[in-house]
């Protein structure tokens, strides 16, 4: 299988599908999906129905059916970035799909009590935390935003809204100053902030009157290194940030980028409320800008159109390049969401 180590296609994006369980009314109900979606997971291939007579089979990189574990979808979406971030590469993960296909659980699941359903945010947290405990000169910051109508909100200070993005012109670092950044002491210390990040998430989206299925949530993870020349020799590893002082560490950094896309399905704007329209417009921005990008960089263009939204911008220096890039797209087991299962497929291909 391809990796991200396959220096003839840097940059390009790591892709995998995951169907999430029947619910009790699709298990009485729905006997068609298997019709409709047949996953091959052996062969990381999902076969997709187009009309009575066609069907069509398609490639990821990871082929997940309803069975498999949470831990598993880690070290196949998320781990080979996570692996990148350790060793001073940006990265991002995001999770794409119609609302209701198990993004959140996928990616944002807390699971305090429950090791086995944790996703991919706390897993990678827990490896992170594990390879800065065994050096003193690790550490851990987050931050937990909301995107909402190209608006940024903080999740971990709901009181800071429209937070703006800043890029350096120089190195093109991105960074958000207005944003409050925790450092993670320990997994305990983590899921107290996420909590906090959900109860936030939930508050703002009551008091705003929409759905948190509408707007995205993005988790940036700060590693900070204090290089000792010493241990560093012999690996290949990408340029130091700064080259301090005698005394003064060199420091090299990275981040990730864990990001709960808003629901992929198109939001009806024949409705006469004025509100629902924008919103659809301005939802429909960013990921459309989303998909163009990933197009770009799947296509080896040198220009990815990183311009026309906030949730681009914001990825800006963690996708392509150096920086490892994984999405998972969700679907249902339901034949009855057709056309938005073959839109999200199609999104998800057009990646790779
Ligand atoms: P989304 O974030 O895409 O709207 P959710 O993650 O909230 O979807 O999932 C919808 C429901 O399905 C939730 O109750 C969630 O716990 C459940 N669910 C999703 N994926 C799985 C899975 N792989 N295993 C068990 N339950 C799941
Ligand atoms: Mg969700």
């Amino acid at each position: 299988s391809r990796d991200f180590d396959d220096d003839n296609d840097p940059g390009r994006v790591r892709v995998s599908v995951r169907v999430r369980p029947r619910n009790g009314e699709e298990l009485k109900s729905d006997a068609d999906f298997a019709d409709l979606v047949e996953l091959q997971p052996e062969i990381k291939r999902l076969k997709l129905r187009k009309n009575n007579w066609n069907s069509e089979s398609y490639r990821f990189d990871e082929v997940f059916t309803d069975t498999a574990s949470q831990k598993r979808v880690y070290e196949g979406v998320a781990k080979p970035v996570v692996e990148g971030v350790l060793s001073g590469y940006n990265g991002t993960i995001m999770a794409y799909g119609q609302t209701g296909t198990g993004k959140t659980y996928t990616v944002g699941k807390i699971g305090k009590d429950d090791a086995a359903e944790r996703g991919i945010m706390v897993r990678a947290l827990e490896d992170i935390l594990a390879s800065a405990s065994s050096s003193s000169s690790v550490s851990v910051e987050i931050s937990y935003l909301q995107l909402y109508m190209e608006t940024i909100q903080d999740l971990l200070a709901p009181e800071k809204s429209n937070i703006s993005i800043n890029e350096d012109g120089k190195t093109g670092e991105v960074s958000v100053p207005g944003a409050t950044v925790v450092n993670i002491q320990d997994l305990d210390h983590f899921f107290q902030v996420l909590q906090v990040g959900e109860t936030n998430r939930h508050a703002a989206n009551t008091k705003m009157n929409t759905e948190s299925s509408r707007s995205h949530a993005i988790l940036t993870v700060y590693v900070r290194r204090a290089m000792n020349e010493k241990a560093e020799t012999g690996t290949k590893s990408p340029k130091p940030e700064s080259l301090g002082d005698k005394g003064i560490p060199r420091v090299r950094k990275s981040k990730l980028l864990i990001v709960d896309l808003a629901g992929s399905e198109r939001i009806n704007k024949s409705g006469t409320d004025g509100h629902l329209i924008e919103e659809a417009k301005f939802i429909n921005l960013s990921l459309t800008s989303l998909g163009k990008c990933i197009n770009a960089l799947a296509e080896g263009s040198s220009h990815i159109p990183t311009r026309d939204s906030k949730l681009t911008r914001l990825l800006r220096d963690s996708f392509g390049g150096s920086a490892r890039t994984s999405l998972i797209i969700t679907i249902g087991p339901s034949a009855r969401y057709h056309a938005e299962t073959t839109s999200t497929i199609m999104f998800g291909q057009r990646a790779m």
